[in-house]
């Protein structure tokens, strides 16, 4: 019986983000296009008597307010019989970026235990306890993610074929009605975090639909995906939540055009900000994109789809 795992957790761009209206639980109607990209955390477990996180990040919180430490408390109070988890998180995810670096972390979190203890829990049971830690956490459990055990588990839920595959989705609703694309993978995505974080909360809490004039049209993204046309699809990657997050940071916008100068058929930002990723389609632009963009920004990565096969 195994007693460690280690489970990639990859990030999240938004290709496409739209606003439909707000809720009267306050939430926002979201419609949004969720891509798992290859800039992962590894999300080590081992098992243990209690609950503990450490990690190799300053940014994030090592008690219970961490969201991989919320996740192992909800699997493990509803699923165990007072077992707990070592979790060692390391970081590779921007914080505070706009790609769920904390989200991923915790679906890696509930899908790791529940091979680790061999709880065998349904994915509909896993899907219904991640909705309770955080809207983007449902997409997250999507995809198979690369898992590495210390030994193989005989005769257990284990199943993870190693066919690596990141996810695509349509989510509505707070982000956790979802709806799965087929698998393609766009090759060449050039990533920049500035140096400052933004707070979901805050620039949702400051989204006026009346500021926003170029709506997002997703049905002209799914045809062109569908197809493969990733110019097409590029010209289609919009967010709503710029008209917010770049009016607080114009250095946003900034780098959005810096991208599209540099050869990105798009630049757009991801969730609430303020990372920014811009499409190509000849590595050289992007390899000669990364280099420029790495002068100002150290937090400038080359990623692709997560996945590609690989
Ligand atoms: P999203 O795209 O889902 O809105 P984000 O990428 O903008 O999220 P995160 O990196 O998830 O933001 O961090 C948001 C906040 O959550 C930070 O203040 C951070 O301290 C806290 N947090 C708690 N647990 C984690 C974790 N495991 N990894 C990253 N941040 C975490």
């Amino acid at each position: 019986m195994s007693k460690t795992i280690v489970i990639e957790a990859p990030a999240k761009i938004n290709l496409m983000l739209d606003i439909k209206g707000k809720r009267s639980d306050g939430y926002h109607e979201l419609e949004t296009l969720m891509h798992q990209i290859d800039l992962v955390d590894k999300i080590h477990i081992k098992k243990d008597s209690s609950i503990s996180i450490k990690s190799n990040s300053l940014e994030i919180p090592n008690d219970s307010s961490n969201l991989a430490y919320k996740a192992a408390q909800l699997i493990l109070r509803t699923y165990g019989r007072g077992e707990g988890a070592a979790i060692f998180i390391d970081k590779n995810i921007p914080v505070g970026a706009g790609l769920a670096g904390g989200s991923t972390d915790a679906a890696a979190v509930l899908k790791g235990i529940n091979i680790l203890y061999n709880y065998d829990i349904s994915d509909e049971k896993l899907a219904y306890i991640s909705a309770q830690i955080g809207s983007d956490v449902p997409f997250c459990l999507q995809g198979n993610p690369r898992i590495i055990m210390d030994e193989t588990v005989e005769g257990t839920a284990f199943k993870n074929d190693q066919n690596i595959e990141g996810s695509t989705c349509i989510a509505r609703g707070r982000g956790e009605l979802l709806t799965p694309l087929e698998s393609k993978v766009l090759p060449w995505i050039l990533l920049v975090k500035p140096d400052f974080q933004l707070s979901t909360a805050e620039v949702y809490g400051k989204f006026k639909m009346e500021n926003v004039h170029i709506i997002p049209d997703l049905n002209a993204f799914i045809k062109a995906w569908e197809i493969y046309d990733i110019i097409e699809l590029s010209h289609y990657c919009e967010n709503v939540l710029e008209t917010v997050s770049a009016t607080l940071y114009p250095e946003i916008m900034q780098i959005k055009k810096s991208l599209e100068r540099l050869g990105a058929v798009k630049a757009t930002m991801s969730g609430s900000g303020p990372a920014v990723f811009g499409v190509f389609i000849h590595p050289e632009d992007a390899l000669k994109a990364q280099q420029v963009m790495k002068e100002s920004y150290s937090e400038t990565y080359l990623v692709s789809s997560y996945g590609r096969g690989d």
